[in-house]
């Protein structure tokens, strides 16, 4: 969420600065390109960022569900075994 308050800002300055670039010159122009691309680079880190958390839920859930807990040792065993792996009780 703080890279795209970043991005938005990058790029609303960047745009900001090339109205009176256009009028300017090269001056500022450049800073205002270089804004915009800096902008688009948070933008692209955060849905990185995104991509990355969504991915490790996606896995943290996928682990919760397939894995049972043994009553007894504790371990942890596959949704689908019949019977702990560590201490053998029925699950
Ligand atoms: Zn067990």
């Amino acid at each position: 969420m703080m890279y795209m308050i970043m991005a938005i800002m990058f790029l609303f300055f960047g745009c900001f600065l090339l109205i009176p670039g256009a009028f300017v010159g090269l001056g500022l122009i450049i800073p205002s390109v270089c804004l915009i691309i800096i902008g688009l680079v948070f933008v692209a880190m955060r849905s990185m960022v995104l991509k990355r958390y969504a991915k490790s839920v996606m896995e943290l859930r996928k682990e919760a569900s397939v894995k049972v807990r043994c009553g007894y040792c504790g371990s942890l065993n596959r949704e689908t075994a019949k019977k702990c792996e560590s201490c053998g009780a029925t699950l």
